[in-house]
């Protein structure tokens, strides 16, 4: 290129790429009909291609009743690894080719909008979230500093204070940085707490082997962070839990701070988990700070910071100002009751250094949505502070890439997360939270009612019901209580741990392959390989003296009681076809 002569032969005057252009130019000039146009036009390709796609994906919505999953036949489509043999196309696909096989790709999938999805957690992302985040991928804001991010910053400043104010602390002095996922946010709390701890660690490495207390029932992802930065696995400390209320248990919490102190071993943090993935257990994080503040690291080392994994808890704080005297929401007084109990659990949240806030778990939000908030951003932002970047000028008040993990940053978590705080409102979170409760209770009355059935956790108040049934004629709850307490009954809880299974399975199994019972589909659900471990195998040491459960976790606002009954009635029909191919071996 560079002269005029060859500048003259593949532009017109009017900048548009000549006939005869060579090879590359031809190329480009039937491509840049297909990227979105810089300018105001009526034809957008970017606008035309969404909407036509968004209708072929919703194509394969099923009809009213239709099952769990999308299109036809939820059969795997690939087998594994052979899929992997692909080689990099060499000429180029058309635009409406590749869209439609990305369509195809949805083909078969779980509905997470299906009133017949209840197999975790995994809630519709609402309206306003996913058109919010659908914004930063056509115009790329970079929220790594303020230049590629312009006024875009505002859902994450915005997103600090909202949060803050939700938990009590004063929002201007907090800051927030979205992240790729509880676990990024578990990860940030790590490192922020290595750093005030161990400051020269920054430079010199972690040279000693402070300690993270976390209770036994903590999120797995305690293993991704202690691992990736270095500290060690082995320096987590697990602290049991209390086998009536599953908490941490203050007198083992206590001993294990004191003997620290007197060892003169720093404590990096202490983790409290504010809601546990399936038993939805808050530890008690008022008194965990006060015993924290009782045992103080020793001299020469910064102090322990306290981090709240709320990531699936976090939201009941939107009932702190609700009226339950006057209940404006209507709700019934079980439910009432409950939602009192789990804002308790969630009340001392405002004892946290910091907090890891999912949207995509208990804020109806697409993924990623994470949001690590602190409250102290001038203690946040000063010391994890590196120097100054020679690529990047600051030209606004915020540029958070003195001390994110990640370098680019997309928009995309931050609108869905704002998008949502300011659609929804604290009423809007009220009644769906509250709302699901209502549908969900519904599931422990019918397995109340059932004779064969027990509820494996009763004071699980989140969004889960966790139960086993037993063969035809049993007093299941009785049976339960039994292998659950007495050792004596270990055997017993095998077997119908592994009949558990089988039911889990043959429940999947009729998911997936769209078999009907009632004439109506199977629901998603899903079943726990051990969510908790009998009583008298409170410290796990027995590896298979634990509570194998079915598992109803109902999510999405569009599940009604009538879908429950229809779950009692596949789970019965499960059941019997499992007892009758044990009895048929
Ligand atoms: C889900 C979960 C995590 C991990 O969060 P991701 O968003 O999946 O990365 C961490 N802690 C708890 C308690 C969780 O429920």
């Amino acid at each position: 290129m560079a002269t005029i002569n060859q500048k003259n032969q593949i532009w017109d005057e009017q900048g548009k790429i000549k006939p005869d252009a060579p090879k590359w130019a031809a190329y480009r000039k039937s491509m840049i009909g297909e990227f979105p146009s810089p300018f105001k036009m009526e034809d957008d390709p970017l606008a035309k291609n969404m909407m036509k796609f968004i209708k072929e994906i919703d194509d394969l919505r099923p009809e009213p009743g239709g099952p769990a999953y999308l299109g036809d036949n939820s059969a795997l489509t690939y087998t594994y690894p052979n899929i992997k043999d692909k080689e990099f196309p060499q000429k180029s696909e058309s635009l409406d080719q590749v869209i439609k096989d990305a369509v195809s790709l949805f083909d078969g999938m779980p509905n997470v909008a299906s009133p017949l999805t209840m197999a975790n957690v995994w809630p519709q992302p609402n309206v306003a979230s996913i058109v919010a985040s659908t914004l930063p991928l056509m115009y790329m804001p970079n929220i790594i500093e303020g230049e590629y991010a312009w006024n875009v910053h505002k859902a994450e400043l915005e997103s600090a204070g909202m949060l803050a104010g939700l938990f009590d602390w004063a929002p201007t002095k907090a800051g927030c940085i979205y992240t790729y996922g509880g676990s990024g946010c578990w990860l940030y709390g790590l490192k922020y707490a290595l750093t005030r701890v161990l400051p020269d660690s920054r430079n010199k490495g972690i040279r000693v082997d402070g300690k993270v207390i976390v209770s036994a029932q903590s999120h797995y992802c305690r293993e991704n962070a202690t691992d990736w930065t270095g500290i060690g696995m082995d320096n987590i400390v697990l602290i049991p839990t209390d086998p009536m209320t599953n908490q941490m248990e203050l007198g083992a919490l206590e001993a294990t701070l004191k003997e620290f102190h007197e060892k003169k071993i720093p404590v990096i943090e202490v983790v409290c988990t504010m809601g546990t993935t399936d038993a939805s257990v808050f530890d008690p994080i008022a008194r965990i700070r006060e015993l924290m503040d009782k045992y103080p690291n020793p001299d020469g080392y910064g102090k322990a910071l306290l981090y709240a994994d709320a990531v699936a808890g976090w939201s009941w704080k939107v009932f702190e100002k609700y009226d339950f005297d006057a209940n404006p929401m209507e709700f019934s007084d079980e439910i009432k009751n409950i939602l009192k109990r789990n804002l308790s659990l969630i009340r001392g949240i405002h004892h946290a250094d910091a907090v890891g806030i999912d949207f995509h778990k208990f804020g109806w939000s697409p993924y990623v949505s994470s949001c690590f908030l602190y409250r102290d951003a001038a203690e946040f932002e000063t010391i994890m502070r590196r120097g100054n970047y020679a690529y990047l000028q600051e030209v606004t008040p915020y540029n958070p890439m003195y001390y994110t993990l990640e370098v680019s940053r997309s928009a995309a978590g931050s609108l869905a997360g704002w998008a949502t705080m300011k659609y929804l409102g604290i009423e809007g979170l009220q009644s769906i939270l509250g709302g699901i409760l209502e549908v969900r209770y519904y599931m422990d009355s019918i397995i109340n009612a059932a004779p064969e059935m027990a509820n494996c956790d009763p004071d699980n108040s989140g969004f889960i019901s966790l139960f086993r049934i037993y063969p035809k004629g049993m007093d299941g709850k009785n049976q339960f209580s039994k292998e659950l307490n007495d050792p004596n009954h270990r055997s017993d809880l095998l077997k119908y741990n592994a009949f558990t299974q089988a039911i889990g399975e043959k429940l999947f199994n009729w998911y997936v392959s769209g078999k009907k019972v009632n004439d109506k589909f199977t629901p998603h659900m899903a079943y726990s390989t051990g969510f908790r471990n009998a009583s008298y195998n409170e410290d796990g040491k027995d590896a298979e003296a634990v509570v194998y459960a079915l598992k109803v976790y109902p999510m999405n606002v569009f599940v009604t009681p009538d879908v429950l009954d229809h779950v009692k009635d596949c789970i019965l029909a499960a059941r019997d076809e499992v007892e009758k191919e044990l009895i048929s071996y």
